[in-house]
């Protein structure tokens, strides 16, 4: 993706009381992020959330289930930053972090459902690993995800998709569903469209989605 540096963006976070950028203060909540939240509503996080329109619109619809929004860079979470006070909820709080040190903020069963949103795909070999849902990162996510969790993964990306198929079944995870055309689909009812996806949709590509779990 290209990144256009927004100035101040750093300094926009550290001020701002619905995101976290210090190591020290994220981590400081692995195992406690329902006492953060002051309940014991599901969690739910996106990581690679971008400017968060998918998230903010979940947090809109489910005042009963906590969201974490995780993005690596302050110049895209700061878009997010910009609309997060409109949103009369304490359900949604965001992290910018690379999502390589996921393991060091959540705890064994603490998270029941990660978004995965039209990720980067990492096009070239010696970097699949750094895809979001390659086998390491699904070893990551078997750390914290509830058993009975989910990984929701969208793409318009179909080599980046059938990667991921394999890395499932590598992994030995449960493909639970998945469609090559998410919007001539069964899976349509109830989707909640991302900022990558209408764009998409609206050139008239095809969205890939799959449900998996363990
Ligand atoms: N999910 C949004 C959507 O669908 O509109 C944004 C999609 S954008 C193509 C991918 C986002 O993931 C970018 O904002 C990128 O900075 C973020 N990202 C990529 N790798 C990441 C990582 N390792 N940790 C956290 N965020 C990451």
């Amino acid at each position: 993706m290209r990144l256009r540096n927004v100035k101040g963006s750093r300094e926009t976070i550290a001020a701002n009381d619905y995101a976290m950028h210090l190591p020290e203060e994220y981590e400081s909540y692995k195992g406690r992020w329902k006492e953060f939240f002051g309940n014991e509503n599901p969690i739910h996080i996106e990581i690679g959330m971008g400017k968060g329109q998918f998230i903010m619109e979940l947090a809109k619809m489910n005042s009963d289930i906590n969201y974490i929004g995780i993005e690596k860079y302050s110049s895209v979470l700061v878009r997010a930053l910009e609309k997060r006070p409109e949103l009369e909820t304490k359900n949604l709080i965001f992290i910018r972090m690379d999502a390589e040190d996921i393991v060091k903020v959540f705890d064994k069963d603490e998270i029941d459902r990660i978004y995965l949103n039209f990720s980067d795909p990492w096009p070239k070999d010696r970097h699949a690993k750094r895809r979001l849902t390659s086998t390491q990162f699904l070893s990551k996510y078997n750390q914290f995800l509830q058993p009975d969790g989910k990984v929701i993964f969208k793409t318009d990306n179909r080599p980046l998709f059938d990667f991921s198929l394999e890395q499932v079944e590598e992994a030995g995870w449960t493909l639970e569903n998945h469609t090559f055309d998410l919007h001539n689909s069964e899976f349509i009812k109830g989707n909640v469209m991302t900022e990558y996806e209408t764009k998409f949709v609206a050139e008239g590509k095809p969205i890939c989605r799959m449900v998996i779990s363990r």
